[in-house]
């Protein structure tokens, strides 16, 4: 905020006026238009002014809801009034003198409640009017800085916990991939040393192919996980092609097989041999079934029974949907599980960061396809998502 040059200070100078300004370059011509003109008036009359740049002190333009500057307010005498529009120097000397007027006669006959302003305090002084603006905009910094702490506090916890998981979950991939590798060097080497190998040109390759899909798997959990640390409004780029869903369902049970037994879960399944092929992204198709898959194994008690089924829904859609019979989920949480970093308080002690169901999630909306789960709590859930038939 700025004062004109010598304003007057001085315990008679009670009318009291606001100058709202901004700095467009179209606005300095009026600008000093105004200020000449108040200049010339504070050599026959005192007054007390204030020139507010209305960039520095929004706060102070929303408290007088302007919709323009330049603009005028004049905040004491009261009635508060506001002088705004193109021929603000026409409008002042039009009020000028009533202005005026009004100061004398307040000056002769104060109000019972509204004896000078600046001496008093009150609220219609400059002053304090400033001053109550500045801090709304303080409170209003405060909460805003106090809840952009909170955020990145959250966030820097989520990527502490992302890294950790990262570090845990790559593992496997990493070893399996290592075996293989160490396998085939292992060969190589007796072979240079002119032993026989044990390795079959066959296992060779399947060993390379398996080295090649867990590199892939880990290359994906990567990705992921970098997306998921990004946020969710990040936009899941998809690759699709005409894709066999039994093939790929099959092959994805045959990757979690161990898992099954580890827990002894029985695994049923309805894949119909006619089902349409669909067009998707084989990869991201992958990972919705493996998470989901894995989540029916994860919170699932032992013994309990898993059905991976598919339907050809409508003549555009195909159904795939993943049923369990563990504790199922409460219905009031069925859309927020697919938030991101979402957990059930029931399941916090479990493995889990809360991210599967939203990439999943984001996997089927960038196919145009849905996603939802049905359940009967302590019965099961059924998570069911659909993909759109290929078309030739
Ligand atoms: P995570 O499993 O890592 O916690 P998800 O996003 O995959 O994250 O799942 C979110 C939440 O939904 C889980 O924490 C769990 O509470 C609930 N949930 C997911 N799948 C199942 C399921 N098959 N049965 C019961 N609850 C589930």
């Amino acid at each position: 905020m700025e004062a004109l040059p010598q304003p007057s200070t001085s315990s008679d100078a009670v009318l009291q006026i606001l100058l709202f300004v901004d700095k467009r370059p179209n606005s300095s011509e009026k600008i000093r238009k105004i200020r000449n003109y108040l200049k010339e008036l504070s050599s026959d009359y005192p007054f007390d002014l204030q020139v507010i740049d209305v960039g520095e002190q929004p706060h102070l333009a929303e408290h007088f809801k302007l919709v323009a500057t330049p603009t005028l307010v004049k905040i004491y005498p009261e009635p508060r009034q506001v002088l705004a529009g193109s021929n603000l120097v026409a409008q002042l000397e039009t009020w000028w003198m009533r202005w005026q007027q009004s100061v004398t006669e307040e000056r002769l006959e104060p109000q019972a409640d509204s004896s000078s302003p600046i001496e008093t305090g009150n609220d219609s002084s400059i002053h304090s009017v400033v001053h109550s603006a500045e801090l709304i905009r303080l409170s209003d910094e405060i909460f805003r800085l106090k809840q952009e702490k909170s955020e990145l506090q959250d966030q820097l916890r989520f990527k502490d916990r992302l890294i950790s998981m990262l570090a845990h979950d790559l593992r496997n991939p990493l070893t399996a991939a290592s075996i293989a590798l160490e396998t085939i060097e292992l060969a190589a080497e007796s072979k240079e040393d002119g032993r026989e190998s044990r390795l079959t040109p066959a296992l060779m390759s399947q060993l390379l192919k398996h080295a090649r899909t867990q590199t892939k798997a880990i290359d994906r959990m990567i990705t992921d996980l970098l997306q998921a640390a990004r946020g969710s409004g990040v936009e899941l780029q998809i690759q699709p092609q005409k894709l066999d869903l039994q093939d790929l369902c099959f092959s994805v049970l045959n990757r979690l097989r161990g898992q099954f037994q580890a827990k002894s879960q029985q695994l049923k399944t309805d894949i119909p041999n006619d089902l349409p092929t669909v067009y998707a992204d084989s990869e991201r198709v992958q990972q919705v079934l493996i998470n989901l898959l894995d989540n029916a194994i994860k919170y699932t008690p032992e013994g309990g029974i898993i059905q991976l089924s598919a339907l050809h829904r409508t003549s555009q859609k195909v159904q795939i949907s993943v049923c369990d019979d563990g504790p199922g989920i409460p219905e009031e949480n069925r859309e927020r599980i697919f938030e991101d970093r979402y957990r059930l308080q029931r399941d916090e002690g479990k493995d889990g960061y809360g991210i599967g169901l939203s990439l999943c999630k984001r996997v089927i909306r960038a196919h145009y396809g849905q996603i939802w789960v049905d359940s009967v709590p302590h019965r099961g859930s059924c998570f069911n998502f659909t993909l759109p038939v290929y078309r030739a």
